[in-house]
């Protein structure tokens, strides 16, 4: 699953982009994300995680790891060509979901490539462009979908659909307002559309703000844009997190409270991009290993399961299963089963994010 960074030249993406993969260095056990320069891979911060590793004095800790990559070079005029315009936006289409950066920061010796700072307008350049090239390719859908409906009349449907999302499209409106009935979701999700991503916008604001930005107009018109759409939200400081990302675990703790934050905008990206994704974890806990598991939400014990190895959801019997933070009140397996607290559940059950899982099965 990836996250695909996206906006304006000069905004903060390649600063932020830096703190990235400046995190992502010690464990950047991928070997691609070295031979793609424009992927950055980090850990997902996961204080269970952190907690069981403690309490197991582990040998081996593996966290969830989340993808991003950099989409630089998206310009106005990117869906006619301007720039390496289609090239982004193929890159674009290939990502889960999107992150854009928007510039609200204020600073005389820093270019904006449009004179002035302006979050709203900003927005408005790169979601047009996205529209523009979500119309241009439903046209093109549209114009094969004519010539097969005439030989089929049950695509007479689908026609239909894709026709009002043509107009939406043609209206300037982006995927994220248009109302998809039940029936049609399919017809939807294959198109894989560019505006129908989700999409987090991050506020990048100077520094010497990051305490407070409560005047910042910049962030009102993003938090007015992100709720507009239903979308989220997330303001920090790009240049902070460049720093904060050389930073070992103990001077960044520091470094964060010195600023007064809890936790470092990175950290708040991660989670809100996990989030967007559709993403949780479980965990499995030992001597040996303990690790955070990617699966989406609504994922079954089987298939959750089937990330750790086929065998393990072909042979499936049954899931042992205790929440962490009873895990971590209780200290052991053993006196969680004494409590009562370790559940054996079935093929149905559905995981929760946060559960501690001992999979049963036959080989
Ligand atoms: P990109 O073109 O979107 O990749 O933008 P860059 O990351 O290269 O940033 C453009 C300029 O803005 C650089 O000179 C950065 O140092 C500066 N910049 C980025 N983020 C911040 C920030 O949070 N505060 C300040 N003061 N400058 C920033």
């Amino acid at each position: 699953m990836n996250l695909g960074i996206v906006g304006l030249p000069n905004v903060g993406k390649s600063t932020l982009f830096n703190a990235i993969t400046q995190a992502g260095a010690l464990s950047a056990n991928y070997p691609f994300a070295t031979i793609e320069p424009n992927v950055g891979v980090v850990d997902v911060p996961d204080e269970r995680l952190d907690k069981l590793s403690e309490m197991y004095n582990t040998r081996s800790r593996v966290p969830a790891k989340i993808e991003f990559v950099d989409i630089a070079g998206l310009v106005a005029g990117a869906s006619k060509g301007e720039g390496l315009g289609n090239q982004f936006l193929a890159n674009i289409r290939e990502t889960d979901a999107i992150l854009q950066v928007v510039r609200c920061f204020e600073n005389d010796n820093i270019i904006n490539v449009n004179d002035s700072v302006n979050a709203e307008r900003d927005i408005d350049i790169i979601s047009t462009e996205l529209v523009l090239a979500d119309l241009e390719w439903i046209e093109k859908h549209n114009a094969k979908l004519v010539k097969q409906a005439k030989a089929d009349k049950t695509k007479a449907v689908e026609l239909e659909f894709t026709k009002r999302l043509e107009a939406h499209f043609a209206d300037g409106k982006s995927a994220r307002t248009f109302e998809v009935a039940e029936d049609e979701q399919e017809f939807y999700n294959e198109l894989s559309l560019l505006t129908a991503k989700p999409i987090l916008y991050v506020a990048n604001i100077s520094e010497d703000e990051i305490s407070d930005y409560s005047e910042n107009p910049h962030v009102k018109a993003v938090a007015k844009q992100a709720e507009n759409e239903n979308s989220a939200y997330i303001v920090i400081s790009a240049k902070i997190e460049e720093e904060i990302s050389t930073l070992d675990p103990e001077e960044k703790e520091m470094f964060l409270s010195e600023l007064g934050l809890e936790e470092s905008g990175l950290d708040k990206i991660i989670k809100s991009s996990y989030d967007l994704l559709g993403l949780i974890s479980y965990l499995t806990a030992g001597e040996d290993e303990c690790r955070a598991w990617t699966i989406t939400k609504g994922t079954k014990a089987p298939q959750a399961a089937g990330k750790i190895h086929t065998d393990f959801e072909r042979g499936f019997i049954r899931a042992e299963v205790v929440e962490s933070s009873h895990l971590i009140e209780e200290g052991s397996m053993a006196a969680c089963s004494a409590k009562g607290l370790v559940r054996s559940e079935g093929k149905e059950y559905v995981v929760k994010d946060g559960d501690v899982i001992l999979f049963r099965f036959n080989v």
